[in-house]
């Protein structure tokens, strides 16, 4: 029988709750166990695909096509697993799962209410993953903070099930701030209290606390937590702020808190646990050995970096993969188009341009002047979704001679669709759920830069779109040089563009930053960083021969 751990969180959010989940999530696993990892999220909403990236950030698409939490990027690079529409529940799923079976007459004669209707959706969700019986552990990190009114059901349903399963098979991890004041050079022990009250209040003691900190707790301040909060100081355990996400694990690991779980879940501790891999890791995001590499990512949320999270994550493990940091300089496309900021201020320090994905038409014309920047100029390019449709745009106006090319998503009736709806969303009325999501297949053809990089033929990655490269448009697009380098199995969707010419020149219609792990980073990404590297030295071997014959 898999055993459950409940994390909550308190105090403030963005305490670090998703990291700290996959770094527990880790560190079991490092112990031998099979776990997988579940997110419950509050709000109403079915899924959060019809979110602005604003309210939510980055969208999380796994392999069977569900739009999830940016946490699940977390949990499926930490634990190297694959999640799917079981590893996120929002209450607005839950609500319309009860409602559905009300309809259909599931509860005749009965009063349908939050408890016990709600709350034993809940709960069945919670056991959906443990009763696959591919688990030993099942995490369940439970969104929001503890005291506000919309996580109140998932708490109860938490309690329920820590009360039936028994105290050797669940158990709560709570997450609180332990904040520092700075006019009292003190760190402030009251809000845990305060917040663990808020649980008992519930009916839920915590079986541990993880206190994050900007500096470390002592053992005076862990005894404080501890006897105002029914522990013994052996279950506070330390979060110190880390330089990096990738040192969160080997600290919770100092402080023993794998075995803490091990011992209050009565897993037999198996010995060793090797994190050999995750020190080199972590190692080498803090030291790389070249120095550090500079690239745009060129989008209309650049004032949200938490839009594009998987974008920056997938650097890090190509910078990692490269011996570089990859520092990426956060480019508003608008303030391209708008003038605030020029072409080459936007470019002069930077070795290549990621033009991201999106949605809607604010910001293209700023994207496709970077595009053609990069293009003329010979700088590596990599477009992702939204980015390859801008390219293609590009290349239409200024190659082929196209002018007014365009997507129909931008423009009603461009004089040239290049970009068009694909055929199967022409009937599509509803917007939640219905692109075209998760996993395809993808043919790449031989002896292209997308071959190099990926050493072979048939590879699958993850879709979230809408549009697509119109056909009609592709002779014209191949006799001016563009190159479909991946297409969809039957030939009839262009999945991946290139120009040969070009040193660098890649646009993906799929999402590769989703599929970047710690252990395995994606191909493109590897292969775009390397020619940015490339080029970096380049031009340093340029400026110090200009400076030797000045000198
Ligand atoms: N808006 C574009 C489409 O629907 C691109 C989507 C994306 O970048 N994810 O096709």
């Amino acid at each position: 029988m898999a055993k459950y751990i409940f994390v909550t969180g308190g105090v403030a959010s963005s305490v670090g709750k998703g990291i700290t989940v996959a770094s527990i999530g880790r560190l079991l696993k490092a112990r031998g166990l099979r776990v997988s990892v579940q997110k419950l999220d509050p709000y109403i909403n079915v899924d959060p695909g019809t979110m602005s990236p604003y309210q939510h950030g980055e969208v999380y698409v796994t392999d069977d096509g569900a739009e999830t939490d940016l946490d699940l990027g977390y949990y499926e690079r930490f634990l190297d697993l694959s999640t799917s529409q079981a590893n996120n529940v929002t209450m607005g799923r839950i609500y319309k799962d009860v409602i559905d079976k009300e309809r259909r007459g599931d509860y005749l004669g009965a009063t349908v209410q939050v408890v016990p209707h709600v709350i034993d959706e809940i709960k069945s969700r919670m056991l959906e993953l443990a009763n696959t019986g591919k688990y030993d552990v099942v995490i369940t990190e439970i969104g929001g903070t503890v005291g506000d009114i919309e996580s109140q059901p998932f708490l109860e349903a938490m309690r329920q099930l820590k009360l039936q399963l028994g105290p050797k098979n669940a158990m709560n991890i709570h997450l609180t701030l332990v904040p520092y004041i700075k006019s009292a050079s003190e760190l402030k022990t009251k809000p845990t209290q305060h917040s663990v009250r808020l649980l008992l209040e519930i009916g839920v003691q915590p079986d541990v606390l993880v206190c994050r900190s900007e500096k470390a707790l002592s053992k005076e301040i862990k005894h404080k937590i501890g006897l105002f909060c029914n522990l013994s100081d052996a279950d506070v355990v330390g979060l110190r702020d880390a330089e990096t996400i990738y040192e969160v694990p080997l600290l919770l690991h100092e402080e023993k808190l794998d075995l803490l779980v091990l011992r209050k879940l009565g897993i037999k501790d198996s010995g060793a646990v090797d994190l050999s891999d995750w020190e080199e890791f972590s190692h080498k995001v803090k030291f790389p050995k070249d120095g550090t590499l500079r690239i745009a990512l060129v989008g209309k949320y650049a004032e949200y970096p938490d839009a594009y999270k998987s974008i920056f994550e997938a650097f890090v493990h190509a910078g990692a993969a490269n011996d570089v940091k990859v520092l990426v300089k956060l480019v508003r496309s608008d303030d391209i188009e708008d003038g605030n900021i020029t072409l080459d201020e936007a470019m002069r320090d930077v070795a290549g341009a990621l033009v991201a994905p999106g949605f809607g038409n604010r910001g293209i014309e700023g994207k496709i002047a970077i595009i053609k920047y990069a293009r003329e100029r010979n700088i590596p390019f990599f477009g992702i979704c939204l980015g390859m449709q801008c390219a293609v745009i590009e290349f239409a106006r200024h190659v082929c001679g196209l002018e007014g090319a365009n997507s129909t998503e931008f423009q009603k009736r461009p004089k040239h669709p290049v970009i068009d709806l694909m055929e199967s969303q022409k009937t599509v009325k509803e917007k939640g759920g219905t692109m075209r999501l998760g996993s395809y297949p993808c043919v790449i053809a031989e002896g292209t830069k997308a071959f190099q990089a990926y050493g072979k033929v048939l590879i699958t990655e993850r879709h979230r779109h809408r549009y697509e490269v119109n056909n009609a448009y592709r002779e014209i697009l191949a006799r001016n040089g563009l190159v479909f380098s991946g297409l969809s199995p039957d030939g009839e969707l262009v999945e991946m563009i290139e120009i040969p010419s070009h040193r660098w020149f890649v646009g993906v219609q799929f999402h590769p930053e989703l599929k970047s792990r710690v252990h395995s980073v994606h191909p493109l990404f590897n292969a775009f960083v390397a020619e940015a590297k490339k080029l970096r030295d380049e031009k340093i071997s340029r400026e110090s021969l200009k400076e030797t014959i000045e000198a």
